[in-house]
């Protein structure tokens, strides 16, 4: 069986597009890749489009995080960042899921981010719908009706015809919801950000956005270093290229070079990079992939030369509306 997930939003901090004029400058950038090939044919258009991948022409999207995951069962949601707006659109559509749910949303933290969204997920307002909150934090209760408070949202949370019910899970033991277990464990990052590893029917899903990962050694990661151990695939905080990382010190963002190292070391199959930057263009998300690809090189370059077994890890950055099956 598999785990099948859609990334509904994948950029951190705010959600943020680029502007017209950094839009403008990304398409002369591809106008020239398309005559550089010496198309003449209009119908050359379109297969030039397709054999692009979709950020480099699209971009990797504006909404902030908020993943889905499917097991057989179980249908789950990670943060109600701006991206859950657009999920919930396709749950009202009638042609996704129960309208009614039960919908099951984990919260990894209640930074701006992550918590955006969530009044805008439908559901919420529909009677009859049942909406299961969970997370580590003790007062998560709280933290979510702090979301719907009068002035920052105008229907308060008394008034949301839904039923909502909340899980305080227990750091680091298994939960089970139906067919799918989740283990909550601690990333690095300011206020405690708890990430999670999503298992079912022999397939796992690490969640590791924000973190900061400052935590690298199988010591220093202690009881948490279960999260990243043989996992299917691991969603990794890439805010920062590899020197940023150093300036912005205690910020609670990573880069892709940390993740890389962490999923050679822990037998991770694949990585999607995320949380990027609100500041940060198409352009310069392509740029952090080339120099993401160096790194690898260099990593699969240097085990060889000294004889060292290394696996081959699948990776990529992550771009709204991506779908994969695990
Ligand atoms: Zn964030
Ligand atoms: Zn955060």
């Amino acid at each position: 069986m598999s785990l099948s997930l859609k990334f509904w939003g994948v950029r951190g901090s705010l959600p943020s597009s680029m502007s017209p004029h950094g839009w403008r400058s990304h398409f002369e950038n591809v106008l020239r890749d398309f005559s550089a090939q010496n198309n003449k044919d209009s119908h050359a258009v379109t297969k030039f489009m397709q054999n692009q991948d979709l950020p480099c022409i699209g971009g990797y999207g504006t909404g902030t995080t908020c993943i889905e995951v499917n097991s057989l069962k179980t249908q789950l949601i990670i943060d109600g960042g701006t991206g859950i707006r657009a999920l919930s659109e396709k749950i009202m559509s009638g042609t996704y899921v129960p309208v009614k749910g039960p919908f099951h949303i984990y919260m990894t933290h209640f930074h701006w981010d992550h918590v955006i969204g969530l009044p805008f997920f439908t559901p919420h307002f529909i009677s009859g719908t049942q909406i299961h909150y969970y997370g580590v934090h003790k007062d998560l209760e709280n933290l979510i009706k702090g979301v719907f408070k009068k002035p920052y949202f105008p229907v308060p949370y008394e008034q949301l015809a839904s039923k909502i019910y909340f899980h305080v899970l227990e750091p680091r033991k298994p939960f089970k919801i139906n067919d799918m277990t989740l283990t909550p464990y601690l990333l690095d990052h300011p206020d405690a950000c708890w990430g999670v590893k999503v298992e079912s029917q022999g397939k796992s899903y690490s969640h590791c956005v924000d973190t900061e990962g400052t935590r690298v050694s199988r010591d220093e990661l202690g009881e948490d270093l279960p999260l990243y151990q043989n996992s299917d695939m691991m969603y990794f905080d890439a805010q920062y290229t590899f020197p940023e990382l150093a300036e912005k010190a205690n910020w609670g963002h990573s880069a892709a070079q940390i993740g890389l190292d962490l999923a050679f070391r822990e037998g991770i199959k694949k990585v999607l990079f995320a949380h990027h930057d609100p500041g940060a263009t198409t352009e310069q998300i392509k740029e952090i992939k080339r120099q993401t690809k160096e790194y690898y090189q260099w990593r699969v370059d240097h085990a060889h030369e000294c004889k060292e077994e290394i696996f081959e890890v699948d990776w990529d950055f992550a771009y709204e509306g991506l779908e994969i099956k695990i």
